[in-house]
């Protein structure tokens, strides 16, 4: 089979998983990434042994400057790629969309930084691959809207939904960022209700009756979110408990066991050797999970902001390009390589 070729445009927090990602697989490869300076990201880029490209035509001086020669721009990148994977800060992309992408005929994957129309259609693996097959500009939701819609999808699926009303709780900056905040508050953000992620989910369950708001505070571990669902039929906690147990991308974790914070879900990614001790599942608490009522379920869960998004973009690029039509299938390979839970 022909390896579909994957341009990298933007290699930050996203767009370095992406790469390694797509590395681990055997039906696509990295045609190249794209920075924009000569940083020890870019550095590194190559030591890894992928072929580094400037954005533009005038950045490439800078490169060659710094002893980190580029094999070319991002032009000549496309001129050799199927389709690229846009991730540079949130609106950026759109930008390149049109000067570029449009222009160029090329495929492109955006992120959940974009606004919904910068595609044809919003992805969420597990709960609308179809869609995807074949088009030619898909945004992968950003990563709270990625946790809502793989916990929401299945809940909804197997039981029903008529109603949900979440909190989200974000942290300040990644790990590697030193510019952002609070370093000592929590700020309501945005501090309009209800705040975009519930608004993003309708953009991939679009009757989904959901309502959210947003709270910034000072960690850089991981997002949490505290879930309230209605539910269309009766259901026991137990059920709940089953069913998140075998739902992909998605892992119980247990206070019990230790696990009573971010802090702990992250030593756990850390013990199971992944690179950069990556999260790519949903965590969620065993011991949140409560059905009152009958049917109003409680649950509270943990979202690894860096990492839960690249799957998602393996899958996407699957869809698109129509190497593998089955959302099962393109999702067990991807976590199979990956390395992630076992639900196959
Ligand atoms: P980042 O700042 O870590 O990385 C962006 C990279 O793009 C940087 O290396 C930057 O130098 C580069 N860049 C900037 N302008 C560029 C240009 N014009 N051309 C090529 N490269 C350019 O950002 P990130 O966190 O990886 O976010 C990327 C996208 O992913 C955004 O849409 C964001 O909203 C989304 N996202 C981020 C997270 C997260 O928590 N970090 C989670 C999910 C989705």
């Amino acid at each position: 089979m022909n390896m579909i070729r994957v341009a990298i445009n933007g290699f930050g927090t996203i767009g370095k998983r992406v790469a390694d990602a797509i590395s681990l697989q055997n039906d696509m490869a990295v045609s190249g990434v794209v920075k924009t300076r000569p940083t020890f990201e870019a550095r590194l880029a190559r030591e890894r042994g992928y072929r580094l490209y400037a954005n533009t035509k005038e950045n490439v001086a800078a490169f060659e400057t710094a002893g980190i020669p580029v094999t070319g721009t991002l032009e000549d990148l496309i001129s050799e790629s199927d389709i690229v994977v846009d991730c540079t800060p949130g609106k950026t992309g759109a930008v390149n969309k049109e000067q570029i992408y449009v222009p160029k005929n090329i495929k492109a994957i955006f992120q959940g930084g974009e606004k919904p129309n910068v595609a044809e259609v919003s992805f969420n693996a597990m709960s609308n691959y179809d869609a995807s097959i074949g088009k030619s500009y898909v945004r992968v939701v950003s990563c709270n809207t990625t946790g809502l819609c793989r916990t929401l999808g299945a809940v909804k699926k197997e039981i029903g939904i008529t109603q949900v009303r979440a909190t989200m709780i974000r942290r300040g900056a990644d790990s590697g960022d030193s510019k952002r905040g609070p370093i000592n508050a929590i700020a309501p953000n945005p501090p309009t209700v209800p705040s975009h992620h519930g608004i993003d989910v309708n953009t991939i369950f679009p009757k989904m009756n959901i309502l959210t708001s947003a709270f910034i505070v000072p960690t850089t571990l991981m997002h949490m979110h505290a879930i309230n669902v209605m539910l269309e039929k009766q259901a026991t906690k137990d059920e709940v408990i089953a069913l998140l147990e075998k739902t992909p991308r998605v892992l119980l974790v247990s206070a019990k066991e230790g696990i009573v914070s971010t802090a702990q879900v992250m030593e756990y990614a850390r013990e199971l050797g992944r690179s950069r001790s990556d999260m790519f599942e949903i965590a969620v608490w065993k011991e949140s999970i409560n059905v009152v009522n009958g049917n109003e379920l409680f649950y509270v869960q943990a979202i690894h902001q860096e990492s839960d998004v690249v799957p998602e973009n393996i899958d996407a690029i699957r869809a698109m390009t129509g190497i593998e039509k089955d959302a099962k299938e393109s999702m067990r390979k991807t976590d199979e390589s990956m390395r992630l839970k076992i639900w196959w």
